[in-house]
């Protein structure tokens, strides 16, 4: 699975030419892409994945049922607006918004019982990977996820080192396979799917892909450009 994360990025019209550039993307059925558009071009990009096997997602959500929270989408939004995916825990909002897992337990339900697939994203800063405690932080950020009793069948995981994130540097495949090993290791699921996320381009994809690890890709600057992305998902299939 390849899922383009478009960040706060695209006006309305360059949302819907790179939705209709995706959706021209050429891929076997068995490889599944995504795209997460900013909220507010949901619907127009949804009009234009109509009838196509691309699926759209949400940045974000909470786990609030209807109410009062300004400013806030949940995900039975996500599902009425057309999404099948759902976002969670990236690393910009657990900086920029001091999101923790035990905030994101109740999202991660509420996305699982709306029949939608959250792609929960978890990631070591660099100075938590320079003191060697990559792996502490990241099974750290998984916990209490794992301990709150949910059934995460349906869930996708996304490893995002934050340090590669829009750095142009990604993650050694020797460290990408040894923390999507302790990570299937640790949710007890040896088909969970794990995606790689931090700097995947057309140039590094091949790499990152060689390793039977990796179940795809979260990709965040590459996928505002069609023909990158297009590269990146010939890159998947290639592997
Ligand atoms: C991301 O933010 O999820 C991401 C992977 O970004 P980039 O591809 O730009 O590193």
């Amino acid at each position: 699975m390849i899922i383009a994360n478009w960040k706060m990025n695209t006006t309305r019209s360059e949302a819907i030419a790179l939705a209709q550039d995706v959706r021209s993307i050429s891929c076997r059925p068995s490889t599944k892409i995504g795209i997460c558009p900013p909220a507010i071009w949901i619907d127009a990009v949804s009009n234009v994945l109509k009838g196509s096997p691309v699926l759209l997602g949400m940045q974000n959500c909470i786990g609030d049922p209807f109410g009062a929270q300004t400013g806030c989408i949940n995900a039975e939004m996500a599902k009425g607006a057309g999404c099948q995916l759902v976002i969670l825990g990236h690393s910009e909002r657990r900086a920029r918004f001091s999101e923790t897992t035990e905030m994101l337990v109740p999202a991660v339900a509420s996305v699982l019982e709306t029949g939608n697939i959250p792609v929960f994203c978890i990631g070591e800063t660099l100075a938590e990977r320079d003191s060697g405690r990559a792996i502490e932080a990241v099974v750290g950020q998984l916990k209490p996820l794992l301990n709150a009793g949910l059934d995460l069948d349906g869930l996708i995981i996304a490893y995002e080192p934050v340090w590669a994130i829009g750095t142009g540097h990604s993650a050694t495949v020797d460290d990408i396979c040894i923390m999507h090993r302790t990570i299937r290791a640790i949710v007890d699921r040896p088909d969970a799917l794990v995606l790689y996320g931090g700097s995947v381009s057309p140039e590094s994809a091949g790499t990152v892909f060689s390793s039977t690890e990796v179940s795809g890709a979260l990709v965040g600057g590459a996928s505002l450009n069609a023909e990158k992305f297009a590269a990146i998902v010939a890159a998947w299939e290639q592997n």
